[in-house]
């Protein structure tokens, strides 16, 4: 019996001292028994877990009732008994500890437990909310340029850098799928340009682009502008009889929207297609497929432009 009043003297004599040192604070802190009940939290403590001035409740309480009123320290689980056992395998077995926790708001605090022998587990915490942001800008202005620098500022396309990743990504998910390519040229471009002015040459490319990405499918299609008036579109797990198909299509709707241009038979803006296609893929077959899409543009130009081709016996 006196043993236990001992300890509860103990134990009032440490909550006074430690709202001495961290009771106005801004620093977390808390302080648990050996049965997990809250011994001693200061006002921010209190303020983030939503506690009341006197309340004394075990941490998985805490938990439960933050979780409840989806208010305080951010829960995230449907079922918060089994978030409660997958934490108290962490919790009272380590030493010491860190972790971040987050709370409703988006505000942040970087939490330190430590196990003290015969007294309990300390949280002491600051919080890191300020420096999460400037973190989380940095690397959204990283991720911004990343995807400027692999973008055609005239298109919005893919250019050059995007077609490396791509290759990449391609060669290591792309395997037995097969990947079909367009490659995409302006027909009498230069004199496109000589009659009509770069400027108007632009827009016509930007228009170009806009109606191979209007013919495109949305998942895995991916239109790139690699050269001045060259376009590629790299198609997966597409047969050579489909990626026929969609070149045709972006042909005939370059067709229809007619935009006129003197120096060309037809009278309007045309391209001529090559079509080729990797059955599997591995390392070297993008950079071997662009050069028989290549090849196959060639054929379509000696043909007399303004339309599709595929690979021929002899290529
Ligand atoms: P072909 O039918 O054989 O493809 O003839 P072409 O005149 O299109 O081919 P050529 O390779 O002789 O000329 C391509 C021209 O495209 C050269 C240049 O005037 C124009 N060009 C290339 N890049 C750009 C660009 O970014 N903007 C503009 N406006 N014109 C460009
Ligand atoms: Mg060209
Ligand atoms: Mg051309």
């Amino acid at each position: 019996m006196e043993r236990i009043i001992v300890q509860a003297d103990r134990k009032q004599e440490l909550v006074n001292t430690m709202e001495l040192l961290f009771g106005r604070s801004s620093v977390v802190v808390s302080l648990f028994d050996q049965h997990d009940m809250l011994i001693y939290g200061n006002q921010t403590y209190r303020d983030l877990t939503r506690l009341g001035a006197d309340e004394l409740l075990s941490w998985s309480d805490i938990i439960r009732r933050n979780h409840q009123a989806a208010d305080g320290l951010n829960i995230e689980a449907e079922d918060v008994e089994l978030w409660l056992a997958r934490a108290n395998e962490r919790r009272w077995r380590l030493p010491y500890r860190e972790f971040e926790i987050d709370l409703t708001g988006g505000r942040w605090i970087q939490m330190t437990e430590t196990l003290i022998p015969d007294v309990g587990l300390l949280g002491v915490g600051v919080e890191i909310t300020s420096s999460k942001a400037t973190v989380s800008s940095l690397r959204q202005d990283y991720l911004r340029a990343m995807v400027e620098a692999e973008t055609d500022p005239l298109t919005g396309l893919g250019n050059r850098r995007a077609l490396e990743r791509l290759t990449a990504l391609l060669e290591t998910a792309g395997h037995r799928k097969g990947v079909s390519a367009l490659m995409i040229d302006l027909d009498d471009f230069k004199s496109y340009n000589d009659l009509y002015g770069h400027l108007a040459g632009d827009q016509c490319l930007k228009r170009v682009a806009e109606i191979i990405l209007s013919s495109l499918r949305d998942e895995g299609d991916y239109p790139l502008r690699i050269g001045g008036e060259e376009f590629l579109v790299l198609l997966h797990a597409t047969s050579v009889h489909e990626a026929m198909r969609i070149a045709e299509r972006i042909r005939n709707q370059l067709t229809e929207a007619a935009l006129p241009h003197r120096g060309a038979s037809a009278g309007v803006v045309s391209i001529s297609v090559g079509v080729a296609e990797a059955m599997q893929v591995d390392v070297g077959s993008v950079e071997r497929l662009i050069g028989q899409a290549d090849r196959a543009l060639y054929r379509a130009k000696q043909a007399g432009r303004n339309q599709v081709r595929g690979l021929e016996d002899d290529d």
